[in-house]
């Protein structure tokens, strides 16, 4: 587990950035905090580690949103999902398991159904700029991430 506190988002997004640049095809992303906390402002900058240069959107209202960069991103936000189901009906095993990056955000929801092995990303708000980010990586690809970000 690393633990990583920031005290602005530009410190977030250093983060993001570094992640970014580790990443490869098949990694997945989850992000856990509420709403604030920083989830979406630490995958536009995990976006841009992977060279991708499009302006990043929650997408709050189509579960998924797809982005070309070094690898595809995948960048889900389950905030709204009903039932678990509607991942089914996405497909959404062709994105996670596919030849992409995927970046969860609210993870949790749907936590049934994700592969055992990712990257977990938790943000607390601590203060109006300050984050508690704790990392877990689930699998040796993951706890080598946690490497290169230590
Ligand atoms: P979420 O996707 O988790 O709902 P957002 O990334 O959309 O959160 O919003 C986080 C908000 O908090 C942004 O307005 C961001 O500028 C602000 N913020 C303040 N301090 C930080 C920090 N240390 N890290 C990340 N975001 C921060
Ligand atoms: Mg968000």
């Amino acid at each position: 587990m690393l633990k990583i506190i920031t005290n602005n988002p530009q410190e977030t997004e250093n983060l993001g950035y570094k992640l970014g640049k580790t990443l490869e095809a098949g990694d997945i992303i989850c992000l856990i905090g509420d709403l604030g906390a920083g989830k979406t402002t630490l995958t536009k900058s995990i976006a841009k580690g992977l060279d991708i240069d499009d302006y990043i959107t929650s997408p709050t209202f189509t579960l998924i949103k797809e982005y070309e960069g070094r690898y595809p991103l995948y960048h889900f936000d389950v905030y709204r999902i009903n039932d678990v189901d509607e991942m089914y009906d996405l497909g959404y095993e062709e994105y996670i398991f596919g030849e992409g990056v995927s970046i969860i955000e609210w993870a949790n929801i749907i936590d049934d159904i994700l592969p055992k092995e990712k990257l977990i990303i938790d943000i607390k708000r601590k203060d109006i700029n300050k984050r508690e980010i704790n990392i877990y990586g689930e699998g040796n690809r993951y706890k080598e991430i946690i490497k290169e970000l230590s």
